[in-house]
């Protein structure tokens, strides 16, 4: 039998790769060895990395390679919030992993005063997933005549890149010409999974009909007006995976009593701030921190945390109403899912259980419609808490306060 020992000895010897060590022994094993091996190498002490919460064999298998052990985030959580949504109904509990002091607490402040106001409301306005591939053609009349056959043979394309899935739908395919690249943008409804897995194979099964039946020729299944994990305008304005806006209406006294401030001010610290700030400064988004929350939901939901370049593209609007204060968060471009990717995790898939919004929905998407307008639920909260803060002048003495 090999020991632990032995596998050392092989890897220190060269004859074994690190990333070949689940070749020859159990993945959790083998994340041992990579242990001591890196320990010795680098004088780092790695033992805090040895309790892995989830099934190493599953985490090797699907998430991960090298596997060395378990990063662990302190996981807090925000609620309950009533969410009356296109999915979303009744109260959840939002679980948010970080490490920044004082936004568990913003979050769960802004939730607070939203339940008080009686919930949000959110709904999930636009969806779909997209790859965009590029091709090569010899000139612009060429690439006409492609993005003419694809425009009559959608059908076609949609036979082949639902070949590959048994819950996926092609629902567009947007043409866009450059000089001699023709991109192809896909778009697809993908359920309760944030899809791009799926997208890319049914994607790619699209693109040998193209390459069959017309003169283009692949350059690359992904041209980047997909747009994937890059800050694109693509995706605030077309939409990408769940577009989706929570609101509320505040009364002035709870505007008062909770945030420490009125509904003027919070429409002047918004307009001020996010909007004329980050006009000026070129941004994307229009958002004091949807960041924030959009991040510390994905890691406690299990969603690829680099999609919170394009998830946190986000616009607040303040207004004063007769009533008070009416406020929304609007998420161009919110990428995530209830199955797959590392929402099966054992910490992940906790997390989704104390939403109540694990696994696959039923019907089929709405699951993650639900999570999405949680999550913009979460935003919406953690904005109003944010710009009344600022509003209040109690930010810097909140993190004093919370020793951060
Ligand atoms: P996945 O884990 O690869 O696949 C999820 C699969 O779950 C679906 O394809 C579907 O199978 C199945 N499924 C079961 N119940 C479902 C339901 N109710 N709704 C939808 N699907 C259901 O996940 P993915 O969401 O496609 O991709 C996410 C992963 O892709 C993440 O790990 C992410 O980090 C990674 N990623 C990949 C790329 C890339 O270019 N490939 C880019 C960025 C991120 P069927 O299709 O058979 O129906």
């Amino acid at each position: 039998m090999t020991t632990t020992g032995d596998l050392l000895d092989r890897v220190r010897a060269g004859e074994i790769a690190l990333y070949e060590l689940d070749d020859h022994t159990a993945a959790e094993t083998a994340a041992a060895v990579r242990r001591q091996y890196l320990a010795a190498e680098t004088d780092a002490d790695l033992d805090a990395l040895a309790p892995v919460p989830f099934s190493a064999a599953q985490a090797a298998e699907s998430n991960v390679e090298n596997l060395l052990g378990a990063a662990a985030i302190p996981m807090g959580v925000a609620g309950p919030v009533s969410v009356d949504g296109g999915a979303a109904s009744g109260e959840y509990y939002l679980p948010l992993a970080t490490t920044e002091g004082a936004l568990v607490a913003s979050v769960n402040r802004g939730l607070a005063t939203i339940e008080a106001a009686g919930g949000a409301t959110a709904r999930v306005t636009d969806s779909g997933m997209t790859r965009a591939p590029v091709f090569r053609v010899d000139g612009v009349a060429e690439a006409q005549t492609v993005t003419e056959w694809v425009a009559e043979n959608e059908d076609h394309l949609r036979e082949a890149a639902e070949s590959t899935t048994s819950h996926g739908e092609l629902l567009a395919v947007d043409p866009y010409v450059v000089g001699d690249s023709v991109f192809l943008r896909f778009v697809y409804d993908t359920k309760d999974a944030m899809g791009m897995n799926m997208v890319t194979l049914a994607t790619r099964e699209a693109v040998g009909v193209v390459e069959r039946e017309t003169a283009a020729e692949l350059v690359a299944l992904s041209g980047n007006l997909c747009s994937d994990k890059k800050p694109a305008a693509i995706n605030a304005i077309e939409g990408r995976g769940r577009t989706v806006t929570a609101d509320v209406v505040l009364d002035r006294s709870l505007v008062e009593d909770r945030l420490g401030t009125t509904p003027e001010a919070m429409v002047e610290g918004n307009t001020r701030k996010n909007l004329v700030g980050s006009a000026k400064a070129g941004s994307l988004g229009f958002n004091a921190h949807a960041a924030n929350t959009v991040a510390a939901a994905f890691l406690a939901t299990g969603q690829d945390e680099a999609q919170v370049v394009e998830g946190a593209n986000a616009i607040t609007t303040m207004e004063v109403r007769e009533a008070g204060l009416y406020a929304s968060v609007s998420l161009a471009s919110l990428e995530l899912g209830t199955v797959g990717g590392g929402t099966g995790l054992a910490t992940q898939s906790a997390a989704l259980d104390v939403l109540g919004l694990g696994g696959g929905g039923d019907p089929p998407g709405s699951n993650a419609d639900a999570l999405a307008e949680v999550v913009a639920t979460g935003a919406l909260a953690g904005e109003l808490s944010l710009v009344a803060a600022f509003c209040s002048r109690h930010l810097a003495g909140a993190h004093e306060e919370l020793g951060r």
